[in-house]
């Protein structure tokens, strides 16, 4: 519980110095952009600065990315929750995934045929997915495998884990798991804290997985984490059911009619 409320606090903190400045901060990366646009005008394609003002230019535009993205820690006001159906949310998302994953990285999205639908806002909901992906991707150059795969599990004593503890009742678990380079303990200690990455300056943000981490919190879930490294890794997610869904609870094989003699 310590843990997850440190981190709470952490995203909360983050949350203000974002809505605080990110703003301000915005209206400055436009300027230098503006200005480097109005430069580029006034130079020559063959000029020797060219190439440094497109340069300034491009980062410029990656800092207002990074921007937005701090930036979607304070729109909690924009959030709107809604049912969400995970077989068919993701069926709507596998083709975009396939696309950010590439050739060399087969993806698998597997269902329990009684998943529960759950609650969250959709953008969301999507963002999540896509995360752990791209994460899941960036942890496997060589290539390999992605399992996505949902998991109706009822809960008949709390869980406790990683000084968590995941109440009894119906839960909508969703697993995304990859054949990657797996993490050190070092590295899995940290990975929910903003702006922690492992990853080369430009490639990480380290603000993945705090993100994610905060929507599944505002959803009332839970996440988990298992690696070995040179094996790969498994995010692991509980969410709660949406209000008033009965657990669909597998059907008895219907019986058959004994045949007429
Ligand atoms: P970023 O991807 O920008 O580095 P994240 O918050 O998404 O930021 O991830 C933080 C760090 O967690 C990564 O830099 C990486 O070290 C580690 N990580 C996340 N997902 C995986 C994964 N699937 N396999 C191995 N390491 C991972």
């Amino acid at each position: 519980l310590e843990a997850q409320v440190t981190q709470g606090q952490k995203m909360q903190a983050i949350g203000l110095l974002a809505g605080g400045i990110a703003h301000d901060f915005n209206n400055l990366l436009t300027a230098i952009s503006g200005h480097c646009d109005l430069l580029l005008l006034r130079h020559d394609l063959h000029d020797p600065d060219y190439e440094d003002l497109v340069q300034i230019r491009q980062n410029a535009y990656r800092a207002a990315g990074l921007v937005g993205q701090l930036l979607s820690y304070s729109r909690r006001q924009t959030l709107k929750p809604e049912r969400i159906d995970l077989p068919e949310v993701l069926a709507d998302i596998t083709h975009l995934l396939n696309r950010l994953v590439g050739e060399r990285i087969s993806l698998s999205v597997t269902h329990d045929p009684v998943i529960g639908a759950i609650r969250a806002d959709r953008r969301h909901f999507e963002q999540i997915v896509v995360n752990l992906v791209v994460n899941a991707r960036d942890a496997m150059p060589l290539g390999g495998t992605i399992r996505i795969e949902t998991e109706a599990v009822a809960l008949a004593e709390p869980l406790q884990r990683d000084r968590a503890t995941v109440p009894v009742g119906d839960w909508s678990v969703i697993r995304v798991c990859d054949t990657g380079t797996g993490m050190s303990q070092e590295v899995m200690a940290r990975i929910f804290e903003p702006f922690f990455t492992t990853k080369r300056p430009g490639e990480g943000t380290g603000l993945g997985l705090a993100n994610v981490y905060g929507i599944v919190k505002q959803s009332g879930g839970f996440i988990f984490v298992d690696s070995t490294p040179g094996e790969g890794t498994c995010f692991t997610l509980y969410f709660p059911l949406h209000r008033g869904e009965e657990p669909r609870r597998a059907e008895a094989p219907a019986e058959t009619a004994p045949p007429r003699i």
